[in-house]
């Protein structure tokens, strides 16, 4: 349910509202705008049925919030939301580029790579220590030696940190060094790890499972927001389709319906959609054009030689260049490049 407030409501005419849903075992989320208050109250059907705010002082309506994902729609917050990691802003009118290896791999190539990141005004350092792989013989990622060279290369270069939480039992290693926790395609569903995430109050990017809809995308979404944690990235990285021509198709029609369906920033990962490197660029700046929030993109220095999905990888070479065609394509969209440069 949500209450919307009138425009003059004052403090104690909102708390009272928030005291009330409280005492029926709801969950107020104020959301104060310029002019008017709304608010949020999430819990069980029946209790939320029961409120009976018609009529307070203060309230303007009280209206159903009708989909089925709440702190997420776009009905709820009608201004895009900004997450806000260590000065650099992505949502609304600023555009995040998030870039890294897929894996960390030697304290040269995480460190080496952070540099070149930062020089080309990234925004982000993307890493993995902890990697799902599709293979159980496959390389599973450094752990927490990986967490260790991601603080040293956000030492060195200033950058904050996106790294990937698998399992909760992992997440307290991760919470030292991750300033945006990453939970993988795979995990989308993991609703356990998704709550333990929430809770921790993180920044999150939340990537969509290859065969999610965006309903579930957002429903997942909302497994985080409901404990409280705000900060949440959504991640399109390609769905599986019948086209086999390249790894999965990017879904660039997420973008746009997403902006109308939730406030939550909307994140392109164009090198897991299309598996190699010749078609990263095109799709980055479809992307950027498109409106996405921000690209979460792997680049290596020596692609040839990576452990994993080196292929796909942009090369340290050039990547100035491409995080300048970037910009460009993401002030087609009004949107200006949130970054500290070198
Ligand atoms: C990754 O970002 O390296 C990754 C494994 O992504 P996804 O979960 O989208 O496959
Ligand atoms: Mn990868």
């Amino acid at each position: 349910m949500m209450i919307v407030m009138k425009a003059g409501a004052t403090e104690d005419q909102i708390q009272s509202v928030i005291d009330r849903i409280e005492t029926v075992g709801a969950r107020a989320h104020p959301s104060r705008g310029e002019e008017v208050t709304v608010i949020g109250a999430i819990g069980d059907r029946e209790h939320v049925q029961r409120l009976g705010l018609e009529g307070y002082p203060g309230v303007e309506q009280v209206v159903p919030i009708l989909k089925p994902y709440k702190l997420a729609s776009a009905q709820i917050r009608p201004t895009p939301s900004v997450v806000e990691i260590e000065g650099r802003r992505i949502g609304g009118e600023h555009f995040s580029m998030i870039a890294g290896p897929c894996t960390v791999e030697t304290r040269d190539q995480t460190i080496g790579t952070a540099h070149v990141v930062k020089a080309a005004g990234g925004s982000l350092f993307r890493g993995g220590a902890y990697k799902p792989r599709t293979s159980p013989y496959a390389f599973q990622g450094l752990g927490q030696e990986g967490l260790r060279l991601l603080a040293e290369a956000k030492a060195e270069t200033g950058l904050p940190i996106v790294t990937e939480c698998m399992d909760a039992r992992d997440l307290e290693q991760v919470l030292e060094v991750a300033d945006v926790i990453q939970i993988g395609a795979r995990n989308m569903q993991n609703y356990p790890l998704l709550a333990e995430i929430g809770r921790s109050g993180r920044p999150a990017l939340l990537k969509r499972g290859a065969s999610a809809t965006l309903e579930e995308l957002l429903m997942a979404a909302e497994y985080i927001l409901k404990e409280g944690n705000p900060n949440v990235l959504l991640c399109e990285r390609g769905i599986r389709t019948f086209e086999t021509a390249y790894r999965y198709t990017l879904d660039l029609t997420a973008v746009p319906v997403l902006k109308e369906l939730t406030h939550l920033p909307v994140i392109v990962d164009p090198s897991h959609a299309a598996g190699r490197r010749s078609l990263v660029t095109p799709l980055s700046l479809a992307a950027a054009a498109a409106g996405a929030d921000g690209i979460i993109v792997e680049v290596h220095p020596q692609p040839e030689e990576a452990i994993c999905d080196g292929p796909q990888a942009l090369v340290s070479d050039g990547f100035a260049d491409y995080v300048e065609q970037v910009e460009r394509a993401a002030a087609v969209a009004g949107k200006v490049l949130s970054s500290v440069r070198a």
